[in-house]
């Protein structure tokens, strides 16, 4: 169960995990991913429940043939579905926090249900391993069930406040409309049905805008999400390119909320669109990049270190808002510990996301590839090339970059988040280590942070000192689990509050004081 100071949490047990060594168990989603080789999905616009045409390509980045068709949808069918769903969102407020809460219970249950196919869907869309597409269903449906359990707490009944004699008080949360959801593709179902079911939780109408990469999971996640109870009339899937729809979304003037994850860019560009509207003032709720580090002091333990910068860096083929981006070693160990390291990456598997064996998948697209291999160029002046993947065991097809580890001079060498399995090493001395921590919070960024050291006390220390959202001591930097890490980050990684954490219902809010002359 979920226990928190000052927060009474209701019980809540998280998704149960899957033994993939055991042929039994892993067998339903052996043949799920095995079926649905060659199946083609359809992820075009859902209004009111209706499926739009769909006559775009979508591509397994694994092996470029097409899975599925999406489309950008019309303007005049987005102002259809900001019609119905503002028409209808009073209704969807007013039954209140439990009936909303058990029908999310249900999308949970579906979810489950359906996590073999969700799984394949997952990998084939969007090239995630199969580890990491069953970590991402089990993330949505703790999802569904954390924010269920927010709206029974929070938006059930009214707060009684203390007022004076002759006087009563009450403190309500409802929806504030109709919100917008945007998400990007790297978890394509965690994230886009987090924001979902987050905004409706909290009584408002949705708007959901998943990444033009990954449209055909978030039309199943919708198609779910009705079966489960949502009226059709409350949550419309808007699917296409922010240049094609961007505009048309969020300049409407039914818009009462963003929450947006995505790039730091794309996020201030949203702010800029928002503020210069005409009406009332909507709020964006937005998470983005980061530009992450993890310090190892000369007291950390050398084999547990290399097991954990592995799997921050590279898993999930980099793409991850949490991954760790650079890693700053004490000089005095940093020879040792970055052969080991070396070793550790000559083992790592890069190929077909759907065979268990395989620890890298592609990046998401030649946009995405292209970005690397440029970077690759400029660090091949710029940096020492520690760890390089041999190319020849890159696969043919598919946008795939190996990993790559390249020492650097400074932080301050790179400028923007480098978005795949590219790990930077920076060495510093003992007496440096406080204008590392400097340098770090001057970046900018404040997403995820990693210590590795025994030295008590100091974890307490830079823990203060650093400006991160998500800090790691002694453990890797990534799979916040929802309920238990609360994520997010500050600057410009994002505005909060944490996904997955007991505050970020109330952003979805509108709040109402009741005062009664008794
Ligand atoms: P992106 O900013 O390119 O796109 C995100 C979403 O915004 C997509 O749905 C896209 O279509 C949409 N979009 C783009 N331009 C738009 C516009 N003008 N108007 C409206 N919508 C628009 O990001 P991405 O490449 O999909 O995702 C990767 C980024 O997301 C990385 O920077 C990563 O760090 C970040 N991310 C952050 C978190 C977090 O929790 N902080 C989580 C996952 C990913």
């Amino acid at each position: 169960g979920d226990i928190y100071i000052g927060h009474e949490v209701l019980p809540r047990k998280n998704s149960h995990g899957f033994e993939l060594t055991d042929p039994i168990a892993f067998a339903p989603l052996k043949q799920a991913v095995e079926a649905s080789a060659g199946k083609t999905w359809t992820g075009g616009p859902i209004v009111d429940g209706i499926a739009g045409k769909a006559d775009l390509a979508v591509v397994n980045p694994a092996t470029g043939e097409v899975v599925g068709h999406t489309a950008n949808t019309d303007a005049a069918l987005i102002d259809q579905a900001f019609t119905s769903a503002a028409e209808h969102q009073r209704a969807w407020n007013r039954i209140g926090g439990e009936a909303r809460a058990n029908i999310l219970d249900k999308v949970a249950d579906l979810y489950e249900q359906h996590i073999d196919e969700l799984v394949a869907m997952i990998c084939r869309e969007a090239g995630r391993t199969l580890n990491d597409g069953i970590s991402e269903v089990r993330e949505a449906v703790d999802f569904c069930r954390y924010y269920a359990n927010g709206a029974r707490q929070h938006f059930s009944k009214p707060t009684v406040l203390p007022g004076p004699t002759g006087e009563s008080n009450e403190l309500s949360l409802c929806g504030r409309g109709v919100f917008v959801c945007i998400s990007p593709w790297n978890f394509p179902l965690a994230i886009f049905t987090g924001q979902v079911v987050a905004a409706l939780a909290a009584g408002n109408a949705v708007m959901a805008k998943p990444a033009e990469q990954t449209p055909l999971i978030a039309a199943r996640a919708v198609q779910l999400m009705h079966e489960a109870g949502i009226p059709k009339k409350i949550l419309h899937l808007i699917t296409g390119t922010g240049a094609a729809i961007g505009k048309p979304l969020l300049d409407h003037p039914r818009v009462a909320g963003v929450a947006f994850t995505g790039s730091t860019e794309t996020a201030k560009h949203i702010n800029m669109q928002l503020a210069a509207k005409d009406g009332p003032i909507v709020p964006l709720i937005a998470e983005t990049g980061g530009q992450n580090v993890m310090i190892v002091d000369s007291t950390a333990l050398p084999e547990q270190v290399v097991d954990d910068v592995i799997n921050s860096a590279f898993l999930s083929a980099g793409q991850r808002c949490s991954a760790l981006r650079i890693l700053c070693v004490q000089d005095v160990i940093a020879d040792n510990l970055l052969n080991m390291l070396k070793g550790a990456c000559e083992e790592l598997v890069l190929g077909d996301p759907s065979k268990l064996e395989t620890d890298i998948g592609p990046v998401i697209d030649e946009k995405a590839l292209g970005m690397l291999e440029r970077h690759r160029e400029l660090m091949n002046v710029e940096g020492k090339t520690l760890f390089a993947f041999d190319e020849s065991k890159r696969p043919q097809s598919g946008t795939f970059f190996g990993p790559q580890v390249v020492e650097i001079k400074d932080i301050n060498l790179l400028k923007r988040e480098v978005f795949g399995p590219f790990l930077h090493v920076v060495r510093f001395k003992a007496e440096e280590l406080e204008e590392v921590i400097r340098r770090i919070n001057a970046t900018g960024y404040g997403l995820t942070f990693g210590l590795h050291s025994r030295i008590e006390g100091r974890a307490g220390a830079i823990f203060k000192r650093i400006d991160a959202g998500n800090c790691y001591i002694n453990r890797d930097m990534v799979g916040a689990v929802v309920g238990v890490n609360p994520f997010g980050g500050m600057g410009l990684s994002g505005t909060g509050p944490k996904a997955g954490g007991p505050h970020y219902l109330f952003r979805f809010a509108n709040e109402k004081t009741k005062t009664v002359n008794t």
